[in-house]
């Protein structure tokens, strides 16, 4: 992943996937550093002394990493499961870097409703999972899976309110736009 985040195709997968019309500046930061490994999870070899391996907040079954949080976590996995099935997306199953690499190369387009629902639904996702992961960190609260889904649901909605290009009838009636 990261040979191929560092190649210059890759960058220009994942600058398509994360930086493209319509894209909320706080989401796509958080989508940046997820792929490039930089978030604060423990993971990262400076936080390992601080954190001492500090298992995942949102199943408390692994330790906390990048690969884990975002797909692999059960939690996640169900948010994950109801946003793909609102969004009509098929996800397929694979890790985190290999994931992205697949979305990259899937959805390079920049225009039309297929492409830009699967990028919200990627950014404003792991936005939302990494703000839970931190309030139940640092504000000890926390969020059923069902929950955060239907916030998150919410939000993407608020977003594809602005698209001016042309949504899909059905994809209409379904996010009620
Ligand atoms: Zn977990």
């Amino acid at each position: 992943m990261e040979n191929w985040v560092r190649s210059k195709k890759g960058k220009y997968h994942l600058y398509c996937l994360i930086w493209y019309p319509n894209y909320v500046p706080r989401y796509s930061l958080t989508l940046w550093l997820a792929a490039l490994g930089r978030l604060s999870t423990t993971d990262r070899p400076h936080m390992q002394d601080i954190t001492a391996n500090r298992q995942c907040v949102l199943c408390d079954l692994e330790p906390e990493s990048h690969k884990h949080i975002f797909f692999s976590c059960p939690y996640s996995a169900t948010v994950w499961s109801n946003l793909t099935t609102q969004s009509q997306l098929h996800w397929p199953r694979l890790n985190w870097p290999n994931l992205l690499h697949w979305a990259g190369l899937k959805f390079k387009g920049r225009k039309g409703y297929t492409n830009l629902i699967a990028k919200h639904t990627l950014a404003t996702t792991i936005y939302f999972i990494w703000t839970e992961r931190n309030n139940r960190i640092f504000q000890h609260k926390f969020k059923q899976a069902g929950l955060l889904s239907n916030d998150i649901a919410s939000q993407i909605r608020i977003l594809l309110l602005n698209f001016q290009g042309q949504i899909p009838e059905i994809a209409r009636i379904r996010w009620n736009v």
